[in-house]
């Protein structure tokens, strides 16, 4: 699927040359002139990234940048005029994650849209597993792995390693455990977590030489 990206930008001529350039690399781009629409359809439109001109008519750029940054991450390249330093500033300060300056380069921009883009990449990679050596668990995939090798969980058992290897290092007592899987109103037998850990236990145990889960007596549960 093609990487979409949103410019807002006022200039026509500059943003239709974007948009040209753009496409021509395989982008699928969508534009706005100025900073209100701009805004609402950053909001609605699920893009990778954005391209944001800080003198903007009717919402200035670092206005549309700092509602954004309220609720999502999304890459966001300014777009500023030349010496506007204050400008660049203001913008990395508010959670641009770069900015340049016109006029510029197609290829410098190009470069700039590359280097966001991996970026943000990475960090989705990097929040959606969690390890512990050999094991891995992909909350994205919902999968978890020893040395490569496929461990079929149920979902209670996904949760309970999700917890104990977000928590990594740290000893949850039973209660933790209890109230972070089964919820605060779970009404049944509090030994589930001792079934659970039990049932993970002989599962983890079967690919893994070493012992994944410990029991810290009379504490709880840990993953080191
Ligand atoms: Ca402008």
């Amino acid at each position: 699927m093609p990487e979409k990206i949103l410019i807002i930008e006022d200039e026509e001529k500059i943003a239709r040359f974007i948009e040209l350039e753009l496409t021509h690399e395989g982008y699928e781009i969508e534009k706005s002139y100025n900073g209100r629409e701009g805004l609402e359809m950053a909001e609605k439109g699920h893009f990778d990234l954005l391209l944001l001109d800080i003198m903007l008519p009717e919402l200035n750029g670092l206005e549309v940048l700092r509602r954004i940054r309220k609720t999502s991450e999304i890459p966001i390249i300014m777009l500023t005029a030349r010496d506007a330093v204050t400008d660049k500033v203001s913008g990395l300060d508010m959670g641009a994650d770069d900015y340049i300056t016109k006029p510029f380069a197609i290829e410098e921009l190009l470069a700039r849209i590359r280097v966001a883009l991996k970026r943000k990449k990475n960090m989705t990679k990097e929040s959606a597993t969690l390890d512990a050596g050999k094991l891995v668990l992909d909350k994205n995939a919902h999968s978890v792995t020893f040395d490569g090798n496929p461990i079929e969980l149920t979902n209670r058992e996904f949760l309970l390693l999700e917890i104990l290897l977000e928590n990594k290092s740290i000893v949850l007592s039973r209660d933790t455990l209890l109230e972070k899987v089964w919820g605060y109103d779970y009404m049944g037998e509090t030994n589930v977590v001792d079934v659970y850990i039990y049932y993970l236990r002989n599962k983890l145990d079967a690919v893994s030489p070493e012992k994944i889960i410990e029991t810290v007596r009379g504490v709880g549960y840990i993953i080191k």
